[in-house]
């Protein structure tokens, strides 16, 4: 179980040190679940040196596709890389909405992030008109097709993938369990026909959309829901700790549950 922070375009100098420590110490007891935070890029370094040493590892919410060059106000992968970061998101929906990223321009960066040994967290996931039309599961097949297309992996930990619909992200609506498992398990299916059983059955598939303290157990105990990708929720410590927890108790239980 992964839960991964994404603190957007927030926290300053100083607050960013403050919520990652906070993080850190949230952290501690965490068990198996894995942890990360991806800061604002202009932060990495600061939160990186917080990080260092303990159980969180640093992320990014984005990169270029290339490695250096006149791209003004750009960061590459092997920039993020150099800075201790394991994680980078790509493809989120607000990149994609805002920035106008294609999922070609995603196809490209997935490939250089796994080349530069950084694991990408690819989001996928339909907005509020294409679900309503019944047309989700194409969408979001679609996505991750593009975004899988020309390469092989190694190993099922060098990618990851957030299924986050759109309608969800930032709304205070969540997708029911019941529908994060069924995207979830597409997902996993499309995995499994690109790169086989092995990579698709170790993959991580990460729910994301309003995840809260209060909603994060049911989707958790999801078969498919390998964890979350949090944005709001990731702004508090204390309350991004009490997800680390659930994701903790569903760990628990599902252990406690396969040895009896
Ligand atoms: C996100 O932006 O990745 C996200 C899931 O945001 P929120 O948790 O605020 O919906």
């Amino acid at each position: 179980m992964l839960i991964a922070g994404n603190w957007k375009m927030n926290t300053d100098a100083s607050s960013c040190v403050e919520l990652a420590r906070g993080v850190v110490q949230e952290s501690e007891n965490a068990g198996v679940v894995r942890v990360t935070v991806c800061p604002p890029n202009v932060f990495l370094s600061t939160v990186g040196t917080v990080l260092n040493g303990t159980r969180v590892s640093l992320g990014a919410q984005n990169m270029h596709a290339l490695g250096s060059g006149a791209y003004t106000g750009e960061v590459s992968g092997e920039m993020l890389h150099s800075l201790g970061c394991r994680f980078v998101i790509l493809g989120h929906s607000e990149r994609r909405q805002h920035f106008g990223e294609t999922d070609a321009e995603v196809n490209r960066k997935v490939k250089k992030a796994i080349k530069v040994k950084l694991v990408p967290i690819v989001c996928v996931g339909e907005n509020l008109d294409q679900r309503r039309a019944g047309r989700e599961r194409e969408v979001v097949a679609s996505q991750v097709k593009y975004a899988l297309e020309g390469f092989t992996l190694s190993s099922s930990n060098a990618l990851i993938i957030a299924y986050e619909p759109v309608w969800a992200i930032g709304t205070g609506e969540t997708a029911s369990p019941v529908q994060a498992q069924d995207m979830h398990a597409l997902i996993r299916k499309l995995v499994r026909q690109q790169f086989g059983e092995k990579i698709a059955s170790g993959l991580h598939i990460l729910y994301g959309g309003s995840m809260t303290p209060t909603n994060a157990k049911d989707l958790l105990s999801e078969k498919d829901v390998d964890g979350g990708l949090i944005g709001g929720a990731s702004l508090n410590a204390d309350v991004f700790g009490q997800i680390i927890q659930a994701a903790k108790d569903v760990e628990q239980g599902s252990r406690t549950a396969s040895t009896t």
